[in-house]
C-alpha cells in the first residue's frame, strides 16, 4: 500500500469530514469546489459546519483590506475546535495565503495551522497532506506559473447552474487592484477542453453554465471570446450561459453581435466601471475614458434591447476630487446601472495607488459612498419596478431561504426572483408574473412550467 492509499484508508476508517470556509469571488467559489472535489477523492465527506469537521479550510481573498482582518478573526477562532479534536487538520489557501508576506504573518501568528498554499498549487493538495502527515513543511509556497491544471476533480454545489472557468490571471494591472500579483498573467484554456466541460455539464443536467475569468474579453484559447460562446451556443445543448467579468476596453462589437444573436446568452453584462471621472479612470489604470464608457455601454442596450447592466464602482479613490466624485455619480444617473458594487478604497500594499499622494480622508470616503449607495438602490429600485405586471422567464435555483414554501431563481437579466412553489420546480424554466419589485427581489406568481 503506497502513501496515498494508507490516507485514504485511515480517512475512511474514521470517518472524517471537511469543511471549506470560502472568501471572495466567484472564482474563489469555483476552486473551493475544486478542494472538495479533491478531498471527496481521498474520502473525506462533506461536514455539516466546522465544529463537526476533522479538516477545516479557509479559502482566502485579499482585495478588500477587510476581508484579510476578517480571515485572520476566524482562522483565530479555529484554535479551541483544534485542541478538542487529535485528527483535525487546518489549511489556509487562496489569494491572501499567494503574497508571500501575509503567509509569513498567518504561520507566526497562528502556529495550529497546519497546512498553508496560494493559488498555484491548489492541485498539488494530495501531496501536501501527505507530506505534512510526515513531518514536512507547513508552507507550500508556487511561484507564478503558465501551466493550467484543470484535471483535478470538482464537487459543484447542488442546483442546475454551474461555474466553468474559461482563462486564470490578469495582465491589466489597474493600479488599485492585487489581483495580477497574486494571480499572474492571463492563462487561457483552450476552446477544445471548454466545450468538453460544458458538453458534459449539460449531459449531467445543468442548465446554465457560468463562464469564468478575471477578464474573459481578452481570452485567447485558439479563438477569441465570442466565437467561444458562438460554438457553445452551437454545439451544446446548454439553455443558459453567462460570463463574469468584462473589462470595458475589450469588449468587441463581435461579442455584442454574438449575444443579440444568441437568446441562450444570458441578457445581462457585468461591466465595471469604477469611476466616472476620466482624470481618475487614468490614474487607475482603466485604459477606458467616461465617453468610451458611456458610448459602449449606449451601444449595447441599443444592440440588445431589455439588457441588464451592472457595474463596480470604488469610491475615494487617492486623489479623487469633489468635481470627480459628481462625475461619478453624473455617471450613474445617466446609465441607470441595474445594480452596482460599490466600494470604499482601501490601499493594498504592493499596488501602484497605496504609493499614491492624496489618499482621501476617511469621513469623506465614508459620506460619498453613503451618497452614492442611496442613489443606486433608488434606481435598483425604480428598474425593478419596471418587471412589475409583467412575465419574465426564471430558471428555479431552490427553495427560499427566508420562506420554505417558495422557490427562488434568476431572470436572464440576473435578477433575483421568488415566488410560490415547490422542490420540484428545481433546475426548470418558468414563466414569472412579477407582481412587486423590491431593491434586491422581484416577487411575483407562477404562469406556466416551461422547459
Ligand atoms: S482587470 Fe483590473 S480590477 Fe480586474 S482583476 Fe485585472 S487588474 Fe484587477
Amino acid at each position: 500500500m503506497n502513501e496515498m492509499e494508507k490516507l485514504k484508508a485511515e480517512v475512511k476508517k474514521k470517518g472524517l469530514k471537511y469543511h471549506i470556509i470560502t472568501y471572495g469571488c466567484q472564482m474563489n467559489a469555483h476552486e473551493s469546489e475544486k478542494i472538495a472535489g479533491i478531498l471527496e477523492n481521498i474520502g473525506y465527506t462533506p461536514a455539516n459546519s466546522k465544529e463537526d469537521a476533522d479538516f477545516i479550510l479557509f479559502n482566502t481573498c485579499c482585495v478588500r483590506e477587510n476581508a484579510e482582518q476578517k480571515t485572520f478573526g476566524n482562522v483565530g477562532r479555529i484554535k479551541k475546535l483544534k485542541q478538542l479534536n487529535q485528527d483535525m487538520l487546518v489549511a489556509v489557501c487562496g489569494c491572501m495565503m499567494q503574497q508571500e508576506k501575509a503567509a509569513k504573518k498567518l504561520m507566526e501568528t497562528f502556529p495550529f495551522v497546519d497546512i498553508i498554499f496560494g493559488t498555484h498549487n491548489l492541485h498539488e493538495l494530495p501531496g501536501m497532506i501527505l507530506s505534512y502527515k510526515s513531518g514536512g513543511e507547513r508552507f507550500y509556497s508556487a511561484p507564478e506559473t503558465q501551466e493550467l491544471h484543470d484535471d483535478v476533480p470538482q464537487k459543484r454545489a447542488e442546483g442546475p447552474l454551474a461555474s466553468v472557468n474559461i482563462m486564470y490571471g490578469c495582465n491589466n494591472f489597474c493600479s488599485y487592484c492585487i489581483v495580477p500579483y497574486v494571480r499572474g498573467r492571463e492563462r487561457s484554456r483552450s476552446a477544445e477542453d471548454v466545450m468538453r466541460e460544458v458538453s458534459g455539464l449539460t449531459a449531467q443536467g445543468y442548465r446554465e453554465v457560468m463562464l469564468l475569468g478575471q477578464n474573459v474579453n481578452s481570452y485567447d484559447g485558439g479563438i477569441n471570446f465570442a466565437r467561444l460562446l458562438k460554438r457553445i451556443c452551437g454545439e451544446t445543448d446548454i439553455p443558459r450561459i453567462r460570463f463574469m467579468t468584462s473589462h470595458p476596453k475589450d469588449l468587441s462589437d463581435e461579442l455584442i453581435e454574438v449575444i443579440a444573436a444568441y437568446p441562450q446568452i444570458c441578457r445581462h453584462i457585468h461591466l465595471p466601471v469604477q469611476s466616472g471621472s476620466s482624470r481618475v479612470l487614468r490614474k487607475m489604470n482603466r485604459k477606458y475614458t467616461r465617453e468610451a464608457y458611456i458610448a459602449l455601454a449606449e451601444k449595447i442596450r441599443e444592440r440588445i434591447p431589455g439588457i441588464a447592466i451592472t457595474t463596480d464602482i470604488i469610491v475615494g479613490f487617492p486623489g479623487e476630487t469633489d468635481v470627480d466624485f459628481g462625475d461619478t455619480l453624473s455617471l450613474v444617473k445617466r446609465l441607470r446601472f441595474d445594480s452596482a458594487f460599490t466600494f470604499v478604497y482601501s490601499p493594498r500594499s504592493g499596488t501602484q495607488a497605496a504609493e499614491m499622494p492624496d489618499q482621501v480622508d476617511e469621513a469623506l470616503r465614508t459620506e460619498r459612498i453613503m451618497e452614492l449607495v442611496a442613489l443606486q438602490n433608488k434606481i435598483t429600485e425604480e428598474r425593478n419596478r419596471e418587471y412589475e405586471g409583467k412575465t419574465t422567464q426564471v430558471l428555479v435555483e431552490g427553495i427560499s431561504t427566508r420562506n420554505p414554501g417558495h422557490v427562488c431563481g434568476r431572470t436572464s437579466t440576473s435578477k433575483m426572483v421568488n415566488f410560490e412553489g415547490g422542490a420540484d420546480l428545481i433546475g426548470h424554466f418558468v414563466d414569472v408574473k412579477i407582481t412587486r419589485g423590491k431593491k434586491t427581489t422581484l416577487f411575483g406568481t407562477l404562469v406556466e412550467e416551461g422547459m
